[in-house]
């Protein structure tokens, strides 16, 4: 009966005590995954680039009773990356997961966009996931393990036509979760990759209505539009010791997108 009750509030709060580090959590899915991590008991640092944002979901978080810290930086700098892990370590005495989520998403084809489009793109979705693991490994091994998530997207799995920079730098999101996987399992450190399909994020408030209602009706067999707080709940299981034998892998939330030929 004491094992069942114990086994049921490990449930309730799979995260219990970890320490937890989300990139571009101000907004869309890295603030549902701080809101959710928060909820399943770790404490969280919410690192973004623009300080109001991730103050605001600092504070939702603390209203509900949560412990959090925030780290404002870029994440294609060495500097602010080592800043936000250092946060982690100062302020909860460790890093057990690291969520590799900020990104941007441009558009066009190779010759539609510039050079700096393209730098910026691989920097901002693609470097900074090797800067992340590069600068948390150190600190993963020295408490005996942890947990990388990265926020790749379908497009790293197949492209739509018009998104070149976003589509490469997504398929290096998804080898590199491998490649990192298999460098360290030895060390306990575990690392997947995440696919969202179309998600309502401030990201995609942009698209044009009826050009997303389109895209929805004929690439997402499953009607309706996948939730951030949905990708979430995938993101707390993954970090969670309930996924202990699962790494190197990606896993896809797509409301059927990847599936079929269309
Ligand atoms: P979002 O609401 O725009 O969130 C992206 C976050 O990343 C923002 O908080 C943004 O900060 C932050 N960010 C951007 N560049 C940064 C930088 N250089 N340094 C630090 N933070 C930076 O978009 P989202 O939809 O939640 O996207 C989250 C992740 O999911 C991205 O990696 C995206 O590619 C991926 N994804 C999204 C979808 C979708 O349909 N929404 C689908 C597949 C994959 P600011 O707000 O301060 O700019």
């Amino acid at each position: 009966m004491g094992d069942r009750m114990t086994q049921t509030a490990h449930c309730a709060r799979p995260l219990a005590g970890k320490a937890a580090l989300v990139t571009g959590g101000g907004s869309g899915i890295g603030r549902a995954i701080c809101l959710a991590f928060a909820q399943a008991g770790a404490h969280v640092v919410v690192a973004g680039r623009t300080l109001g944002k991730i103050a605001l979901v600092a504070e939702e978080i603390r209203t509900n009773g949560g412990q959090v810290a925030t780290v404002a930086g870029d994440v294609s700098r060495g500097a602010d990356v080592q800043a936000m892990v250092g946060a982690a370590l100062e302020q909860f005495g460790g890093l057990d997961v690291l969520v590799n989520n900020a990104g941007i998403s441009p558009s066009g084809s190779v010759t539609a966009i510039s050079e700096a489009e393209w730098d910026e793109c691989i920097a901002v979705d693609l470097r900074s996931v090797f800067l992340g693991a590069k600068y948390a490994i150190p600190a993963m091994q020295r408490y005996g393990g942890g947990v990388i998530l990265n926020t790749a997207g379908t497009f790293g799995l197949r492209p739509a036509r018009g998104k070149a920079a976003y589509a490469a730098a997504k398929a290096g999101v998804i080898n590199l979760t491998r490649a990192i996987a298999l460098d360290y399992a030895h060390d306990a450190i575990r690392c997947n990759a995440i696919c969202p399909g179309f998600v309502a994020t401030p990201l995609t408030e942009g698209v044009d209505p009826a050009e997303r209602d389109r895209f929805l009706a004929q690439y997402q067999p499953l009607s309706g539009v996948i939730q951030a707080d949905e990708v979430a709940a995938l993101a707390v299981y993954l970090a969670s010791d309930a996924a202990r034998m699962i790494t190197g892998q990606t896993f896809v939330i797509d409301a059927g997108q990847q599936a079929g030929i269309y």
